[in-house]
């Protein structure tokens, strides 16, 4: 990291994440980072900035069998290695320990992968895994956008009255802020004209409707220009009840759910084409608004800036309990003013 003039030293002291002082740095990007931001400033300014995070024991259940699931699938399809954050897993059992991954949820996905290995799945060869996204923008606007550049009299009365002649003075400064953006992220499989993307999910109608999944497509097709479509792999997370009858072991839990995957697997493998083995839907670049994601990540930019600048990344309570299909896993934080060591950590740099 080069030092910048005027920067105050706390960012390099090694046990911060970011320097909450620094407002000359631009942030890098990504799809979720601008949408965890337009949620609520102050979820961003806990992850991005202070380098929060939920400690992976304390995940929620539906999202650490979407990490085992993934990780399965890409050790199944090649990748010898996965490195999340600050560990390296070399099988998936490395992600049942580190995410304290209950018995019957990896039972639940056990199955499935033992029905995807029975039924023949297969995909296209040809893929690149976890190929990175490096889009790269200028974002250039006069200093009067956003951050008042006539210095204003101390006397609120004077400073009202002047404001409009201070507004015409503004539009005369002809300098200009520029900073680069940049986005990043991974595919989950990537091929010369097309891209793949695996979710497991308790709401698989979530991920096959272009509204919702706008936001990550539009990015990941203007990654690249040559991409005429991407196709999402969805996988329906089973939904068995325990039995009230009996108490069923997670061997017993896996063998159940692993008989209802074979017998329906249209159910869980959305998508699926019983001739070509495989699942999936697809969805072509024309039915993304990429010209509204591109100006969201520069506005969006702009906005995280003058967060920044007036250290405002205030809080949006309407959010808490529904942030993105569950509540908002900093909710604690957010009640209780301090950041329990036990349930949260800070990112290394
Ligand atoms: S709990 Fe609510 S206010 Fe706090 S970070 Fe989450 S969404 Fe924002």
């Amino acid at each position: 990291m080069n030092q910048i003039s005027g920067e105050c030293g706390y960012c390099k002291r090694p046990e911060t994440y970011r320097c909450v002082a620094d407002i000359t740095r631009t942030i890098s990007q990504s799809h979720s980072s601008v949408g965890n931001f337009l949620a609520c400033h102050y979820y961003y300014y806990l992850t991005k900035i202070i380098g929060v995070e939920i400690r992976p024991a304390h995940l929620s259940t539906p999202l650490k069998a979407g990490k085992l699931w993934d990780c399965i699938k890409q050790f199944h399809l090649g990748m010898k290695e996965i490195h999340d954050r600050d560990v390296t897993f070399k099988t998936p059992w490395d992600v049942v320990k580190h995410y304290e991954i209950d018995p019957r949820t990896v039972a639940k996905v056990r199955a499935l992968f033992k029905a995807y290995k029975e039924l023949e799945i297969t995909v296209e060869p040809g893929y690149e895994l976890q190929a990175e996204i490096n889009l790269n923008y200028t974002i250039i606007l006069p200093p009067s956008s956003f951050i008042p550049s006539i210095s204003i009299s101390s006397k609120l009365g004077h400073e009202a009255i002047n404001l409009w002649q201070a507004r015409s003075d503004q539009a005369d400064d002809k300098r200009l802020w520029e900073f680069p953006l940049k986005v990043s992220g991974f595919y989950d499989r990537k091929y010369s004209n097309y891209f793949t993307e695996d979710k497991l999910g308790g709401k698989p109608e979530y991920y096959l409707d272009p509204f919702y999944i706008d936001s990550q497509c539009s990015t990941y097709f203007l990654a690249d220009p040559g991409l005429d479509y991407c196709i999402m792999e969805v996988v329906q997370f089973p939904q068995q009840k325990d039995l009230k009858k009996k108490e069923e072991s997670p061997e017993e839990l896996f063998e159940r759910v692993y008989q209802d995957v074979l017998s329906r697997p249209s159910k869980y493998f959305i998508g699926w084409d019983n001739k070509k083995r495989m699942y999936g839907q697809k969805f072509f670049r024309g039915e993304f608004n990429l010209k509204a994601a591109e100006e969201r990540f520069r506005q969006v930019t702009i906005e995280i800036q003058a967060a920044r600048w007036t250290n405002m990344f205030y809080k949006n309570f309407r959010v808490c309990g529904n942030m993105f299909n569950h509540p908002c896993e900093m909710r604690t934080i957010c009640k209780n003013g301090n950041i329990s060591e036990e349930m949260y950590r800070i990112r290394g740099k």
